[in-house]
């Protein structure tokens, strides 16, 4: 992010774009755009840029980019699908963007759409399956017929294929009088309610099944109705997933239903949209002055558990444009006795976030009532907890509100990883007042002798008898140590981008490598 200059906020832009002024230059004219008339608005005074296929004129647009001008200027006059996607694929730009259109293109651009799908129906099954199960055999007959087909089809994309091949995620359905049962065979071995995710809505099946960077989705508007709860079994040890939906009516079912554009594909997580679902706000209380837990209930028909070190973008309508956000997930406190399963009840989402005076998201967020909803997107994020698995020492450096990734992370930390010796939070806050969870962290570290924490204020009253200062090469050597000479450790960082970037920096300076540096970014 860059310092914007006043009145150039989200806020503003939104006003701009319902001003009725003519941000395209056409006159509200759209126009068919070809590769060489794109590659002619290039200037900042007359930019286009074409995302999956629509051409915008962002030139009014680059004073309010939050990333900067010359962010925007890297995609001057060509296709910026593939740079979006790298930066900030969860913007909705097209809302942000809809006074801005130019047209579209007139020769399909290079970059792939969005929601590109690899449709492997024909490795897999076509369409919906009738009742009886599909014969193995005839998932083994078109294997290398398929195969044949992919490399005609894109030669870059084998390994993906060759994952794929050997892999070989299916699924199918059975019925009874009153239940339909969806199975996913993932034949991944280490299969774990985090790595599915159902909704079922208004007679929507969604089921996607993650796999590292991968996902295979399971996507039909279902043949009748069912009721609103669904339940998920997961057999872990064989990797096989049923999705348990109860019919409205005891009727028989001919089919599932009617199949969507990527149903039963298997591509990047990255090539997804991001789903949203409406969840429910059941609670709001005071964390500090300016900070609030919010309690989200998710739709009976969901099946969500967001992995330690990962967030989730909220997305609400402000004044007729779609804002969305990031917020990573929390416990609702902190467990003293540490105990896995019980603060997951698979309803809830915790969500500690602090409402700034002049922010458009969280002012809107501070207004919504008790009862009100909010769309709440699946997972993202880059953390795996096998990166703490077999650690010594893990090192907790948050600024300001970057304590929530790190909130997951202490509890799966003390609770699953056995042969941890240390864990130490470095907290820096501005004063004592805007310490998140200060009393609990403090009840934590005297009840688990493997856990302290240190605050340190950079902006302190006269009373404050404890560390001040800022992130730098110096503080952190005092509090960064390894528990013994080379051991296994892991330091992670969140907080204000410069604090990540800086934090990262020293960090290296006192000699350690970039594979015991995690930071938590978008
Ligand atoms: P904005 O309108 O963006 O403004 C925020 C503040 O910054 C305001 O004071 C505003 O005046 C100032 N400001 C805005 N833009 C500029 C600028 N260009 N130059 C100078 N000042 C500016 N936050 C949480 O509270 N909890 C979380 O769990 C959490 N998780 C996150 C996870 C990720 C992966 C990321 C990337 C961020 C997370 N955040 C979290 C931050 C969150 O996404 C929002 O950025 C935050 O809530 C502010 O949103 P806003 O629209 O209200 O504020
Ligand atoms: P804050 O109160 O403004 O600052 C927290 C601490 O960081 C303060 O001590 C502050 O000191 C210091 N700090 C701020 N800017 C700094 C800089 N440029 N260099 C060095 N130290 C700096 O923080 P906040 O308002 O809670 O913001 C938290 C941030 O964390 C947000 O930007 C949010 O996006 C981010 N976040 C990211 C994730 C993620 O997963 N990526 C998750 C949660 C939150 P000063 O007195 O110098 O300001």
């Amino acid at each position: 992010q860059v310092p914007l200059k006043p009145g150039r906020s989200l806020m503003d832009w939104i006003r701009l774009t319902k001003s009725g002024k003519d941000l395209t230059g056409l006159k509200g004219r759209l126009v068919e755009v070809t590769e060489d008339e794109l590659a002619k608005h290039n200037k900042k005074e007359d930019c286009w840029i074409c995302i999956r296929g629509f051409v915008y004129n962002v030139t009014p647009y680059m004073e309010y980019h939050p990333g900067g001008e010359d962010e925007l200027m890297k995609a001057a006059g060509t296709d910026g699908t593939d740079l979006f996607d790298q930066v900030h694929r969860w913007v909705n730009y097209e809302s942000m963007l809809k006074e801005c259109l130019v047209g579209r293109m007139a020769v399909k651009p290079v970059a792939a759409p969005k929601a590109q799908c690899y449709f492997i129906d024909c490795l897999l099954f076509v369409g919906m399956v009738p009742e009886k199960k599909v014969q193995a055999s005839s998932a083994k007959d078109l294997t290398p017929r398929l195969k044949f087909k992919y490399v005609l089809i894109c030669p870059k994309k084998l390994y993906f294929f060759l994952l794929l091949y050997f892999l070989f995620y299916s699924y199918d359905w059975f019925q009874t009088d009153c239940l339909i049962t969806v199975v996913i065979y993932t034949k991944q071995k280490d299969m774990n309610a985090e790595l599915v995710i159902v909704d079922c809505q208004d007679k929507r099946l969604r089921g996607e099944i993650i796999m590292d960077d991968y996902s295979y989705l399971v996507e039909v508007d279902l043949d009748h109705a069912v009721s609103e709860e669904v339940a998920v079994n997961i057999a872990e040890k064989i990797g096989k997933v049923e999705i348990i939906l109860k019919k409205k009516d005891n009727i028989h079912w001919k089919m599932l239903g009617q199949p969507w554009g990527c149903h039963n594909t298997f591509i990047k997580r990255t090539d997804r949209e991001l789903f949203y679902r409406k969840c429910r706000l059941v609670s709001k209380t005071e964390v500090t002055h300016d900070t609030k837990l919010f309690c989200l209930m998710l739709p009976k028909g969901t099946h969500l558990r967001v992995p330690t070190g990962q967030h989730v973008y909220l997305k609400q309508n402000i004044t007729g444009t779609e804002a969305v956000k990031p917020y990573t997930p929390v416990l609702p406190f902190l467990p003293l006795d540490f105990q896995e399963a019980s603060h997951h009840d698979g309803v809830h989402i915790y969500l500690m976030i602090k409402i700034y005076s002049c922010g458009l998201f969280t002012q809107a967020l501070d207004h919504l009532q008790i009862g009100d909803y909010i769309s709440v997107s699946n997972p993202e994020g880059n953390f795996k907890k096998s990166q703490v698995q077999a650690l010594e020492d893990l090192i907790l450096l948050a600024g300001g509100t970057g304590f929530t990734p790190m909130v997951k992370l202490l509890n799966f930390a003390l609770t699953e990883v056995s042969c941890l010796r240390t864990v130490k939070l470095i907290f820096f806050n501005k004063t004592e007042d805007d310490i998140l969870w200060r009393n609990q962290l403090e009840q934590l570290a005297l009840k688990d002798e493997r856990f302290e924490v240190q605050f340190i204020l950079s902006q302190p009253t006269k009373n404050w008898v404890g560390k001040q200062g800022k992130i730098s090469s110096s503080l952190l050597s005092e509090f960064v140590k390894r528990s013994r000479k080379d051991s296994k450790v892991l330091v992670c960082i969140c907080g204000p981008t410069p604090f990540t970037e800086q934090g990262i920096q020293c960090l290296k300076d006192l000699g350690y490598s970039q594979e015991e540096i995690h930071a938590f970014t978008a």
